[in-house]
């Protein structure tokens, strides 16, 4: 997932803050969905690499629960977990013990589950 994760950085347009983020989704059905940050000049129009991943496979066709791990890797030395806006559309698709994984340049990983990144979610329970 490593050599995935470098080379999907190329792919990421972050001329703004020069901060790349790849992301891939692993789904259940055992496809792989790509997915990088794309920012702005009108830097709220930015889409983060996790959500372009996540919303790449529900155009796919995929639904809710389909998700199984996310795996995420940045441009910068150290791992960097989800924003929050991601976390909240990680918890609509994905179950509470996904995985979240961010993985480093050289190897490293660190695995978290969806509750343990979002233990208080907003979601359909709340409307
Ligand atoms: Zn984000």
């Amino acid at each position: 997932m490593k050599d995935q994760l470098i080379k999907l950085l190329d792919c990421a347009y972050a001329p703004y803050s020069k901060f790349k983020v790849s992301a891939i989704v692993e789904m259940k059905d055992g496809k792989y969905i790509p997915g990088v940050n794309v920012e702005n000049a009108s830097y709220g129009a930015t889409i983060c690499a996790e959500r372009n991943a996540i919303t790449t496979a529900v155009s796919m066709g995929y639904k809710a629960g389909d998700f199984r791990n996310i795996y995420i890797m940045v441009s910068g030395d150290n791992l960097s977990m989800p924003c929050f806006m991601c976390r909240q559309v990680i918890t609509e698709f994905f179950d509470k013990d996904s995985g979240v994984i961010l993985v480093g340049k050289n190897g490293e990983m660190e695995k978290y589950t969806v509750s343990e990144i979002c233990p208080y979610p907003f979601d359909k329970n709340d409307l």
